[in-house]
């Protein structure tokens, strides 16, 4: 199978992870998710996780270069070399510039971003009813994808918690934060050629369709 590097631009909410978790499947390649990557070192007690934490109980981003580090590395183990889907990075310009420098060596850029567009009352709409597996980091929502037995994760048993920035306060500031950093992205990226939009205020499937249109 030949390789795929892919960028899931969107905001908070927008269907990333849900969206990753399905390309990963599909693609075989791995779901790099930061934010992920984040809660799984705050569980463990990490520096890094109680560091991280600091911001994003705020809303905020952690700071670049704590991020482009974490991803640097990621992107070295061996399974991106069949490639990757990043989800939650870049969110700022300087972590994507950071991402084209960590690629040039390698021969292969990103192939495509493909941004996931939905408005910011089903963003609201989605985190409040978003539920999380502790264990495992799966996705549910209270009423678009329930789990099969309520609290429990149907893949691996674990415990379904709501996020500390998954509450609305939160939510604003995190909307406000994409506004003013990662949205940036869309313009750097389409003049780059690679951007593609995506309609996601449709259901998962309908999206997962139009990005497999995409793909190809
Ligand atoms: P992101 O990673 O962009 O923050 P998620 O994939 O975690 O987004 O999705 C946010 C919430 O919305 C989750 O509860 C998820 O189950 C739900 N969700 C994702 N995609 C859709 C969709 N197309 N329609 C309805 N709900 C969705
Ligand atoms: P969502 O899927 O809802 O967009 P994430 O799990 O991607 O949320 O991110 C949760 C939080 O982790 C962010 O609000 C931010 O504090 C931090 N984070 C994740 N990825 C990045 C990144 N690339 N740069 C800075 N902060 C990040
Ligand atoms: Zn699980």
């Amino acid at each position: 199978m030949h390789k795929i590097n892919l960028i899931l631009l969107g905001p908070p909410g927008a269907g990333k992870g849900t969206q990753a978790d399905r390309i990963s499947e599909i693609y075989g390649i791995p779901h790099i998710s930061t934010g992920d990557i984040f809660r799984e070192n705050l569980k463990k007690g990490s520096e890094l996780g109680l560091r991280a934490k600091e911001y994003m109980d705020r809303g905020e981003l952690v700071p670049d270069e704590v991020v482009i580090g974490i991803v640097h590395d990621r992107l070295a183990e061996p399974d991106c070399e069949r490639g990757f889907v990043l989800d939650g990075f870049p969110r700022t310009v300087a972590q994507a510039d950071a991402l084209k420098e960590m690629l040039a060596g390698t021969g292969r850029g990103i192939d495509h971003v493909l941004n996931i567009r939905v408005p910011d009352e089903v963003v609201v709409e989605r985190l409040t009813a978003r539920r999380t597996c502790r264990a495992c980091g799966a996705i549910y929502h209270l009423v678009f994808n329930p789990p099969k037995e309520e609290g429990r994760c149907d893949s691996c048993g674990g415990e379904l918690y709501v996020r500390d920035d998954d509450r609305e306060e939160t939510v604003r500031a995190r909307l406000e934060e994409y506004e003013a950093k990662t949205q940036p992205l869309i313009a750097y990226y389409r003049g780059e050629g690679l951007l593609r939009d995506i309609e996601g205020d449709a259901d998962m499937e309908a999206v997962l369709a139009n990005i497999r249109k995409v793909l190809g």
